[in-house]
């Protein structure tokens, strides 16, 4: 959905189905975003518009050990204002500064995308590390294996930085 920034003229109170929507985590990896209840006021500012809202969230994304699946769940909440671009002290930068708790967001075109909203919140939430699980054993660094489901058959290491030298010898 998209709303027009400059046809709202009073604070106004959305609430709206948004999404999915899909991250790009970056290394071909992403996180899913399910479907959210988006509830915010738009209110116009003197320096623009002010949105103020928040959402729940569930999102899928790789576990940074395994790579299988970390389920990712919480709620986010919001303060932005929306400035016309030539408000911006630098022009022909991208800007987007934080300015304590609210997001100064300086924009071109006044048709607001709440699904590039939920985008740019949810790259926020989502955070470096995501694990599947607190105690994710990761996989074996040898065989690949992932360590969750049971031992792999490589020998147990004495002291692995001994043997992790003795083990680095050229391939002829
Ligand atoms: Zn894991
Ligand atoms: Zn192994």
């Amino acid at each position: 959905m998209r709303i027009r920034l400059s046809d709202i003229t009073q604070p106004t109170l959305f609430r709206e189905k948004v999404g999915p929507v899909t991250l790009d985590l970056g290394y071909h990896y992403e996180a899913r975003v399910a479907p959210v209840t988006l509830a915010m006021t738009v209110s116009p500012v003197e320096t623009g518009h002010r949105l103020e809202g928040g959402f729940d969230y569930e999102a899928v994304l790789p576990c940074s050990r395994c790579l299988e699946e970390a389920r990712l769940e919480g709620s986010a909440e919001f303060i932005l204002d929306y400035r016309p671009a030539h408000q911006a002290p630098i022009p022909e930068e991208e800007t987007e500064v934080v300015l304590q708790e609210t997001q100064v967001i300086y924009y071109e075109e006044d048709m607001l995308s709440l699904e590039d909203l939920l985008a740019q919140q949810m790259y926020l939430e989502v955070p470096e590390k995501a694990l599947c699980r607190p105690d994710c054993k990761g996989l074996c660094l040898r065989c690949g294996a992932n360590l969750n489901e049971g031992a792999c058959p490589c020998p147990p290491e004495a002291d692995s930085r001994w043997t992790a030298l003795s083990q680095f010898q050229p391939k002829s």
